[in-house]
């Protein structure tokens, strides 16, 4: 929501783009898929859904050797600004932003500094904000227009990290009867 008001703000014409190949399991994607359509339709943008590129056979695959974070968030992080470069420029787009510039979870100065370094190569423009500056005006925006708000990252580890404190406290409970 408030990248899209900040940048909407400054005058920009935004295409929005949802691409996630990542995302566990799948019903989590078609809800956070769901949510992004009616974000980019209150907002009155076109979205185009990169449906194609989900595919979480080839993304574990791509970090077999590094799926410790912080190694795996850096990969994905940064796959993900490449692509959104390599789409902007397919697409003839003048400019890239990012809504992982508002996640205060992300690896922010890495993802900064990617956009900011295909830019250096690129006919395409990086524009740099730091979103999380609205994290909490986020959450209100999107509790009052009923939006779906993701439990956690996206990938399966973050999936598991997020829910293994539940089965660890049901562990010691057992333990304990
Ligand atoms: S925790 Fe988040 S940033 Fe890290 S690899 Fe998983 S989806 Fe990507």
């Amino acid at each position: 929501m408030m990248p899209l008001t900040r940048l909407l703000d400054a005058g920009y014409a935004i295409t929005a783009w949802f691409m996630n190949p990542n995302i566990q399991p799948l019903a989590e994607y078609l809800r956070r898929r769901e949510a992004a359509g009616i974000c980019a339709y209150h907002f009155g943008i076109p979205i185009i859904y990169e449906d194609a590129t989900w595919n979480i056979t080839n993304w574990l695959r791509s970090v077999r050797d590094r799926d410790e974070a912080p190694k795996r968030c850096k990969y994905c992080c940064e796959s993900r600004i490449e692509a959104a470069f390599a789409k902007a420029s397919q697409l003839g787009f003048d400019c890239v932003s990012s809504s992982l510039l508002y996640s205060i979870y992300q690896p922010h100065e890495i993802i900064r500094a990617c956009g900011e370094r295909l830019a250096q190569t690129s006919s395409v423009e990086f524009v740099y904000q730091d979103f999380r500056q609205d994290w909490q005006a986020g959450i209100d925006a999107a509790v009052s227009l009923g939006l779906y708000r993701q439990p956690y990252c996206g990938c399966v580890y973050s999936e598991s990290e997020r829910y293994q404190k539940k089965l660890k406290r049901l562990i010691e409970k057992e333990a304990l009867s």
